[in-house]
């Protein structure tokens, strides 16, 4: 069985003490208000704030710590990069990967996905791998073609053993930071496109096994209608893991 999951994509906010307030709320709101089943919850601070956070996640594994980005060499002269090494040695046991804004303001197109994706798993790292589609191509009814394209390209190169260690992401690039969120039904439409693709890449197992992730505006008012749904495993959230109490309370919503 999948296990349900949020992860928190705190992009480029927070200085170290506004990281570490908010880690120990959230570390103390999730230890006394949830019972019962824990839902996989996954922290995503900028690289300065990495350890500090890590300090006050513990070694738990649960919230987990996760990086939003490395550099997809293993090592070298590549002043001012990370690599993938390097974040696990500080406890990261997640990174995301193929988000729009990298791939938008950075330029990262399949092959340098697929070549982080390798680095990241070599190094001990389970990616967090983001899909989704512009308003244009959503308008365009081209949707599945574009995210078929972009599972196949980005990640069914991947054997079956490396590919059960990443988690998916949908995250519509018109809801990202939009207010606008997708529909439980939009969504879920997806999600199941989704799983369909990864059941006829590898097989349906796999498929009933993979942890796929809506992103977009998702809060604590309208997570619960969309992880009700029965293809959405959970969220990928941005502006709401900012605040500990939104954030409790989207985890608190399956
Ligand atoms: C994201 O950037 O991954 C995201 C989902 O952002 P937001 O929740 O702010 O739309």
């Amino acid at each position: 069985m999948r296990q349900k999951f949020v992860a928190g994509n705190w992009k480029m906010n927070l200085t170290l003490p506004e990281a570490q307030a908010l880690t120990s709320e959230i570390v103390h709101m999730l230890h006394d208000e949830l019972s019962g089943p824990k839902p996989q919850v996954v922290i995503c601070p900028p690289f300065p704030l990495l350890m500090g956070v890590h300090r006050l996640l513990g070694d738990s594994g649960n919230p987990a710590l996760g990086a939003q980005n490395f550099h997809q060499k293993e090592s070298g002269a590549y002043t001012g990069e990370v690599s993938a090494r390097q974040l696990h040695s500080v406890g990261c046991e997640y990174v995301i990967l193929g988000h729009s804004e990298r791939r938008q303001h950075f330029r990262e197109d399949d092959a340098l996905l697929a070549e982080k994706l390798r680095t990241a798993l070599a190094a001990g790292l389970k990616p967090i791998f983001c899909v989704g589609e512009s308003l244009e191509t959503r308008e365009a009814d081209e949707t599945f073609d574009f995210i078929g394209q972009q599972l196949a390209n980005g990640l069914f190169h991947l054997s079956k053993e490396d590919f059960a260690k990443v988690v998916i992401a949908y995250e519509p690039i018109w809801a990202i930071g939009t207010g606008r969120t997708a529909t439980s039904a939009q969504a879920q439409e997806v999600h199941a496109f989704i799983r369909q693709q990864v059941a006829a890449a590898y097989d349906q197992a796999t498929a009933d096994d993979t942890t796929i992730l809506y992103g977009g505006s998702a809060n604590a008012q309208n997570a619960r209608e969309l992880f009700s749904q029965p293809d959405v495993d959970g969220g990928l959230i941005g502006g709401a893991s900012l605040k500990s109490r939104d954030f409790v309370e989207i985890v608190k919503s399956f």
